[in-house]
Order: structure tokens, then C-alpha cells, then sequence
């Protein structure tokens, strides 16, 4: 069985994503880094519950002391963690409304697959499996595989539940919503009070 790492935000994409790898055989381990944001308490917690559903092999890597860190350098940190672990890939779940340059990202995944097979000695893949998926599709994808989207966080503002109207919660009511997938976030301020204000 091909082992794949995943990176694991703990958030719906990268939840959806376990699950993908899961669906596709893969032998999956999860890793989440901890960048000291306001969000990162939850989202750890939150890739807990995610990684239980799927695997025992989960790792946690703090990087709360190193600033201002790019998604680059967070793929390149995590492909360097897979090869530790003897995984063949590693999955990340930035999909097309991420970014506005795909080939971009498909050259940087090809390059560092490239490198990284070099110094390893043999064949490694970086992937990006939802590049050309839409938010939406990803949301659709995450929900015909049961994902349990409850369990993953977006809320800047609370670690205990969603607030309801920081922007990261407001883009994940309007993601869910607009993807017609059941949202059972439990949102501290109503959702009718958010629309209606
Ligand atoms: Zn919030």
C-alpha cells in the first residue's frame, strides 16, 4: 500500500482531502502545523478529530516561534517530514479559488517532486489533487465522502465555537451555502441574525 502524507489545517478543504486520500487506498498519516495564529488552537484540535475517523498516524509540528511563514516553504517543510516518515506522497488541499496561478502551483509541485526524488533516491510526488476543483467541489466531494465537516474550524475569533461574523466564518457560511452542502457548523451568533442584519 502507497503511503501519503496529508497537510492537515484542519479546516473543510484539507478534511476533505484525508478523506480523498483515504477513498483513493492510500495508507494516510496527517500532519498539522501549528502557526500561532489566531486560529491554530481550534484547528489543532480540530485535525485531532479529523485524523482519528482515519488513521492512528498523526503528527504535530509547532512552528508558533517562526514568523510569517509561506505556503511554499510549509509544502516544501511538510514533503521534507513525508520523506522522514517513508511516505511515497504528500497532499496538500489548495484548490482553484485559492489561487489564481494553477500552472504556477503544478510547476512548483512538479520541481520540488523532482528535488526531493533526487536526494531520496527514489520516486516521491508533491500534489495538489484539487487544483482544478472549485470550492464548491470540494465541499460536494468532502460530503460524498463523509466528511464531517462540523469537526473542522475557520473561526479567527473563537476556540470554543464558530463566532458567526469574522471573515473567515462568513466565507465559510457563504462557501457552504453556495456549495448547497448541509453546514452543521455551531455558530455562536445565528446565522439568520448574520444575513438579516
Ligand atoms: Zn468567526
Amino acid at each position: 500500500m502507497k503511503k501519503a502524507l496529508v497537510l492537515l489545517s484542519g479546516g473543510p478543504d484539507s478534511a476533505a482531502l484525508v478523506h480523498w486520500a483515504n477513498e483513493k487506498g492510500y495508507d494516510v498519516s496527517t500532519l498539522n502545523f501549528n502557526l500561532g495564529d489566531s486560529k491554530s488552537k481550534a484547528r489543532v484540535h480540530a485535525a485531532e478529530s479529523i485524523s482519528k475517523r482515519i488513521t492512528d498516524s498523526a503528527y504535530y509540528v509547532d512552528l508558533k516561534t517562526t514568523k510569517n511563514i509561506s505556503p511554499s516553504v510549509l509544502v516544501t517543510l511538510a514533503a521534507d517530514y513525508a520523506l522522514k516518515i517513508n511516505a511515497d506522497k504528500l497532499f496538500y488541499g489548495i484548490h482553484k479559488n485559492d489561487t489564481v496561478n494553477k500552472e504556477g502551483i503544478s510547476y512548483f509541485n512538479n520541481t520540488l517532486s523532482e528535488t526531493i526524488s533526487l536526494k531520496a533516491g527514489k520516486n516521491f510526488h508533491v500534489e495538489a489533487p484539487f487544483l482544478y476543483y472549485s470550492q464548491s467541489e470540494v465541499l460536494n466531494l468532502g460530503e460524498y465522502l463523509d466528511t464531517d465537516f462540523s469537526e473542522t474550524w475557520s473561526c479567527k475569533n473563537r476556540t470554543d465555537s464558530h463566532c458567526g461574523y469574522c471573515d473567515s466564518c462568513v466565507e465559510r457560511i457563504k462557501h457552504f451555502s453556495e456549495a448547497g452542502v448541509t453546514d452543521d457548523t455551531n455558530y455562536h451568533l445565528e446565522k439568520t441574525l448574520f444575513f438579516y442584519r
